[in-house]
């Protein structure tokens, strides 16, 4: 049985309303970036598709938005290596395009510098990071952000995309683990 997250959950960290405004913002500011430009948002599965969907009504560019799964490897579910494997890849080119990889988390930053380093090869026309929270305090690597929605402390969080064992990530609030 799944426990109720109200049992699970310490406090609420980022309301609904306050994510919600600040991705507005950030729409805005990548609209703005952009004028002129098409436009390619890659989500990277499964954390980032509601800030995806979200953000994408915000962009008043010409957008195209794709798919893509990795995993790291060797360690448990809650950390990260920088070994990151492509699970499942994209179904269109990059190259020659504006791209933005957009995320949930950057943590450590090796799931991010690992994907950037493989679809760097795949010579678009510009590659930027749009991530909703960033965890800094944990980086381990350099893992650029030009787009940033939260700098978050050191605590796990779940909701809004993220998961606890794969469910919660339909709450529309970022909330924090009890310890
Ligand atoms: P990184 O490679 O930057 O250490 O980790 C990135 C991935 O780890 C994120 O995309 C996310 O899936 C997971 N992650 C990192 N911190 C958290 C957290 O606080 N909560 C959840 N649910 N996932 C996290």
């Amino acid at each position: 049985m799944i426990q109720p997250y109200t049992e699970i959950l310490s406090e609420i960290l980022i309301p609904a309303d306050v994510l919600q405004k600040r991705i507005a913002e950030l729409g805005a500011e990548i609209s703005a970036d952009y004028a002129g430009e098409e436009l390619l948002l890659i989500c990277i599965l499964k954390g980032g598709v509601m800030f995806l969907t979200d953000l994408v009504r915000h962009i008043t560019v010409p957008t195209a938005f794709d798919f893509m799964a990795v995993s790291s490897y060797g360690v448990g579910a809650r950390e990260s290596t920088g070994q990151v494997r492509i699970e499942m890849d994209l179904r269109i080119s990059i190259a020659d395009r504006h791209v933005i990889l957009v995320e949930d988390i950057v943590d450590t930053g090796h799931t991010i510098a690992a994907v950037l380093e493989m679809l760097e090869t795949r010579k678009p026309k510009s590659l930027k990071v749009c991530s909703l929270l960033d965890k800094s305090e944990r980086r381990e690597t350099v893992a650029p952000i030009h787009y940033r929605g939260f700098e978050i402390p050191n605590k796990f969080v779940f909701g809004y995309g993220l998961d606890l064992d794969e469910y919660w990530r339909n709450l529309p609030f970022i909330g924090v683990v009890k310890t």
